[in-house]
């Protein structure tokens, strides 16, 4: 499996024009065959431009509403999403789900609204304490991903891509560092085993990425985990290099 590399520009940066320059910069100087192991994640308003302007570059939305239209003020749906050429979604980042209220049940909502509308999909579970274990991990897990038809002849799951991210190693939390690459590498193992126990054999095609403070120092550790199969960056991913510098990672681990 190849590796995957999401790059979550949260509230960042301040400026249509800086949101530009950040993606014409990873734009000239990513490898063509990279493109496909990259997908960026700006703010919703300057999603639309980027879209039209860098259409190699796979971009996605850092969230959305799973209802199609309606009295939901403030909220965008992913037909709004896919008009503008958006083909990716964020789910249940842990600073939605400690700040704005996201709850394993909506979560769900959105996993399967996206799913149905063939959206690609990355899920964020993970500890929202340190000393959670992994039962809590793994039921947040389950219940985020539950219900889930397996359909032939496309499996669904292709488009599922779970990252785990322990909230204590993000990086604009106090005192985080990124997490032991084994150490994730096995709570993956027990994610994947757990989606191994509801869909059998067809969760071999769901993709697990790691996310905590992956920079450019540290990347290669965590991605040459067997788990691992790729990244959820957040403050890296506002500086060109450094992103640069991870994408270019996965071509020693694939
Ligand atoms: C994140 O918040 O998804 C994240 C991984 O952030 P950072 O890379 O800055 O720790």
């Amino acid at each position: 499996m190849t590796k995957l590399i999401v790059g979550n520009w949260k509230l960042n940066p301040a400026t249509l024009n800086e949101a530009v320059a950040l993606a014409s910069a990873v734009s000239v100087s990513v490898k063509s065959e990279l493109y496909e192991q990259m997908v960026l994640l700006p703010p919703f308003v300057f999603l639309e431009e980027l879209a039209k302007k860098f259409r190699q570059i796979q971009w996605g939305a850092q969230d959305f509403f799973w209802e199609d239209k309606g009295a939901y003020t403030g909220e965008i749906s992913l037909g709004m999403l896919k008009d503008i050429g958006v083909g990716w979604v964020l789910v249940g980042h842990s600073e939605r789900r400690r700040m704005f209220g996201e709850t394993d049940e909506t979560v769900n909502k959105k996993v399967l609204a996206a799913l149905s509308q063939d959206f690609k999909v990355i899920v964020a579970v993970g500890e929202l304490q340190r000393d959670d274990g992994e039962e809590v991990i793994i039921s947040s897990f389950k219940k985020s991903i539950s219900g889930i038809k397996l359909q032939a002849p496309s499996s669904k799951l292709q488009d599922l891509i779970v990252a785990y991210e322990p909230v204590w190693a993000i990086s604009t939390n106090p005192g985080a560092v990124a997490d032991d690459p084994a150490r994730s590498n096995g709570i993956i193992g027990q994610l994947k085993l757990a989606a191994y126990e509801m869909f059998g054999d067809e969760s071999k095609s769901i993709r697990f990425l790691y996310g905590g403070s992956v920079n450019a120092a540290n990347a290669a550790g965590s991605l040459a985990q067997p788990n691992i199969d790729g990244a959820l960056v957040g403050g890296a991913s506002l500086n060109s290099d450094e992103f640069l510098r991870i994408i270019n990672t996965t071509a020693s681990v694939s």
